[in-house]
């Protein structure tokens, strides 16, 4: 990652992973170490900079969110990422978690399904030298072509398990998705893939995210 480091904000983003090492949900230090690696104020829009190291989402462009880094911290903890693994992440978002994931030195596969967000994502992971594969697209299609992958990580709230996001995982590989149920309470679930055709899935805590939504928006 190319960028130019203040005091300022390396003294917040110390403190934010400070924070998060006390939380109860206790996550990996290999995964606050990449956490810490990464400039959050960048990803945020301009106004919201103030408040880029508070453990908070923030609106991003499209009606969007970025992450809660607690929430990046839970995510990718839950994964148990090693370097190396072929990770596909969906929902790019703003590209902090993006950002987080390769800080970490897995190989990122990343979908978009607004254009507008896609965009102006590209375009920083261009400018902060993010080596990242990111597509606008439809995460329930997956990335067939890059399949199969060690790891997915969806952070939109999905209605159902996505098929076609199950038959792209490797065999023992580990998919960790927030799905709402029918009565609108969204918890997160790991999958992890036994063979060919039986998974084991865990329902964990409950989480908010936006939804994940079908198809592209090009507006
Ligand atoms: N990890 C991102 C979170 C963004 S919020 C960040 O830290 O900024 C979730 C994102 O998922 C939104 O940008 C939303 O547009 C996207 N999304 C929702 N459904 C999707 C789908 N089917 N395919 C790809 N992205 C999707």
């Amino acid at each position: 990652m190319n960028f130019v480091e203040e005091p300022k904000f390396a003294a917040r983003r110390r403190m934010m992973v400070a924070q998060l090492r006390t939380n109860k949900l206790a996550f990996s230090e290999d995964v606050l170490d990449a956490i810490s690696k990464v400039p959050r104020h960048l990803f945020c829009q301009p106004m919201y900079v103030a408040s880029a190291y508070e453990d908070v989402t923030l609106p991003i462009a499209a009606k969007q969110t970025i992450s809660q880094p607690s929430t990046v911290a839970r995510q990718m903890s839950l994964l148990e990422l090693k370097p190396g693994e072929k990770v596909l992440e969906i929902g790019t978002g703003s590209g902090y978690q993006t950002a987080c994931l390769v800080a970490f030195g897995v190989d990122v596969y990343s979908i978009e399904r607004q254009k507008a967000l896609y965009d102006i994502t590209s375009d920083l992971f261009q400018r902060l030298d993010i080596r990242v594969n990111n597509i606008c697209g439809d995460g329930y299609l997956g990335m067939p072509e890059h399949a199969p992958f060690d790891k997915i990580i969806v952070t939109a709230g999905a209605f159902q398990l996505p098929p076609k996001l199950m038959a792209q995982l490797k065999v023992g590989g580990m998919m960790i998705i927030p799905v709402e149920d029918s009565s609108g309470v969204s918890n997160m679930h790991r999958v992890r893939r036994i063979d060919e055709s039986q998974f084991a899935v865990d329902k964990l805590e409950e989480c908010n995210f936006v939804p994940m939504l079908s198809g592209v928006n090009n507006a």
